[in-house]
């Protein structure tokens, strides 16, 4: 994995960062996922091994810590 970003080359900073993905119908958050943040444009890039885990945890079914309720906007009303 190379330390710098894609798209900007700018310097990846280890971070903790929130996961959201849409699963079954449902968005799901992850919280505390260890990935590489790009300090200048903030792109995140999360290793494979990370992601594998992850998707397992959102598949597993299991019960969530908690439940949140998200505001949805549209940009098109
Ligand atoms: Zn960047």
């Amino acid at each position: 994995m190379s330390t710098f970003c894609d798209v900007c080359h700018g310097l990846l900073e280890r971070k903790l960062t929130t996961y959201t993905q849409w699963y079954a119908g449902q968005l799901v958050v992850v919280e505390n996922v260890p990935a590489w943040v790009c300090e200048q444009c903030g792109e995140t890039y999360y290793e494979p091994d990370v992601v594998e885990r992850v998707q397992n945890l959102i598949w597993s079914g299991s019960e969530p810590e908690r439940v949140i309720e998200a505001p949805v906007y549209s940009s098109n009303s």
